[in-house]
């Protein structure tokens, strides 16, 4: 195929989705096939500062609109997501590498947060305390604050966009989206589902790109907030930028979650529970389980945990039966490939090694099986490094304080989880535990949009999370009005104006 044949990405600016001017392209490949499936720009300066402009515009009208109208824009885009939930999950199959059941699942997580916009009237209430002094109420204003800015990863590219404009939108606000360049195809067509649905000209716009248009996001004085997901070091750059620009932000940032396997635990169910959370969507969730402490006699059950993760087939997410497709980039496979190299090398043993994988009809594409290092320790690359790929860290520990402690002692504090029978156990566990997300038999605790997402220590920046009731704290700034109304016939002098308690 030559260059020309290939489609491109566009930019949505102002309710049109227009081919970009820019000369700087990158491909976006399909990481089981190498087939180049699109090319996405580099939104140019010109661009990216027009689709700011006009979401600075659109908010004029965008944060008055009636908040019925905005849910109802909320309800239909849900149910067009549901109709083309397929398509969907075929786009990002594709691009991303993840199965299509997994792909479904990442749509379907993003959907639940656009459920959760169309309650909007009743998450951006306010509050009323009547007689504050005599005659006289106060009451409080969740008002948008106007431009907000999303910068998404590649690992998710359904759910985490749709973490971030839904909720922005549905508060009055307007939104400049900046997706992974790696997979920016599903992302866009969920845009244009959100445009069908009938988001109004300007109030949701789409530029591409990488460093260039992060940092023009992060210092531009009509951007009012920026949401971010992604790696700690990106992250930080980002949360420092745009603080120093007087941005309000939030970063999601990298992990390296722990689970706690005790001996009295179901033990099917555990190991059960750790293949899918260590291997499953290749290891690239950032609520995935790469390291595992199994305390006391749960030592006994490593040989066990690598029958069953040999068990998984390894191929293409279109094939019917995969557990674990590729990575997402030659670039991302070599890492893995190496740090596993890396971890042998620093005296851990490599109890299942997953390298060059044999996935017929698929021999180009950037595969590497499920892997195990045992004898793990702090300060060997493969602990202190977040991998994101499909290998599995495994420690010991003699009690559950020993094991807490190797948990707070990471500097990571995303997700974790417990595996117990014991209410007792589960409980010094979620009382001791400094993270954001703990499972108790779950391996996976993200939270469904009634709460919200969090994180702790160095995997957050920011103290409000995304989605839930924070995000409608995040997204809106808090008017305090304190009224008086007099009564046409009332006459008192007012010389001391400061309401006093009586
Ligand atoms: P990344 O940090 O490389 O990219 C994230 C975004 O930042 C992308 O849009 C990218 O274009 C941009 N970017 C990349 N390099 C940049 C730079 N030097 N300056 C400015 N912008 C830059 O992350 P990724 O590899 O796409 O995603 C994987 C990472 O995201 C992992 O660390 C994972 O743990 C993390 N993640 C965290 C959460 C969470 O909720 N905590 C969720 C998903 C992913």
């Amino acid at each position: 195929m030559t260059t020309k044949n290939i489609p491109t990405v566009k930019l949505l600016i102002n309710g049109e989705f227009v081919e970009s001017k820019t000369d700087q392209w990158r491909e976006v490949i399909n990481p089981a096939t190498q087939e180049v499936l699109a090319r996405v720009p580099f939104a140019t300066p010109d661009e990216i500062n027009a689709a700011i402009a006009n979401a600075k515009e659109a908010f004029k009208t965008w944060r008055k609109t009636p908040i019925g109208a905005r849910a109802r824009i909320f309800l239909k885009y849900q149910q067009l997501i549901r109709e083309n939930m397929k398509e969907l999950a075929a786009i990002l199959t594709a691009e991303q590498g993840k199965t299509l059941a997994d792909a479904e699942g990442d749509v379907f997580r993003g959907l639940e947060v656009v459920e959760h916009a169309s309650a909007v009237g009743n998450l951006q209430l306010g509050e009323l305390a009547n007689n504050v002094a005599g005659g006289v109420d106060t009451y409080t204003l969740l008002q948008p604050l106007g431009v907000c800015a999303g910068i998404t990863p590649f690992n998710f590219p359904a759910m985490i966009p749709l973490w971030m404009f839904p909720m922005a939108i549905a508060t009055g606000n307007t939104f400049v989206l900046k997706p992974s360049e790696q997979d920016p195809m599903v992302t866009m067509r969920l845009a244009e589902l959100a445009m069908e649905a009938g988001i109004p000209a300007g109030v949701l716009n789409v530029i591409h790109g990488g460093v260039d248009a992060v940092n023009a996001v992060c210092d531009h004085p009509d951007i009012k907030a920026v949401s971010f997901v992604g790696s700690t070091h990106v992250g930080t750059h980002v949360y420092n930028r745009s603080s120093q620009a007087g941005k309000r932000v939030q970063c999601m940032m990298g992990a390296k979650n722990h689970a706690i396997v005790m001996p009295d635990a179901n033990k099917e169910q555990t190991l059960n529970n750790l293949v899918g959370a260590a291997f499953g969507a290749a290891g690239q969730r950032c609520m995935a389980l790469p390291v595992i402490i199994l305390v006391g006699e749960a030592r006994n059950w490593l040989p066990e945990l690598a029958r069953k993760a040999q068990t998984l087939k390894v191929s293409a997410g279109v094939e019917p039966g995969t557990d674990v497709g590729p990575v997402i980039s030659t670039a991302a496979l070599e890492r893995v490939n190496g740090l596993i190299q890396k971890g042998v090398d620093e005296g851990a043993e490599l109890v299942l090694d997953g390298r060059n994988p044999s996935v017929p009809g698929y021999e180009d594409g950037n595969f590497v099986g499920p892997t195990i290092l045992a004898g793990v320790k702090p300060g060997m690359s493969v602990y202190d490094q977040e991998i994101f790929g499909p290998v599995l860290n495994v420690m010991q520990a003699d009690s559950l304080d020993e094991a807490i402690e190797i948990i707070n002692a990471n500097p990571n504090g995303n997700g974790t989880a417990i595996f117990t029978r014991s209410g007792g156990i589960a409980r010094r566990f979620q009382e001791e535990i400094d993270v954001g997300q703990v499972g108790i038999n779950v391996p996976i605790p993200v939270p469904v949009p009634l709460f919200s997402f969090s994180g702790s220590r160095g995997s957050k920046l920011g103290d409000l999370g995304p989605y839930g009731k924070q995000v409608i704290m995040f997204y809106t700034q808090t008017k305090t009005v304190t009224a008086r109304w007099f009564d046409d016939d009332e006459q008192a002098a007012a010389v001391n104006t400061t309401i006093t308690l009586k």
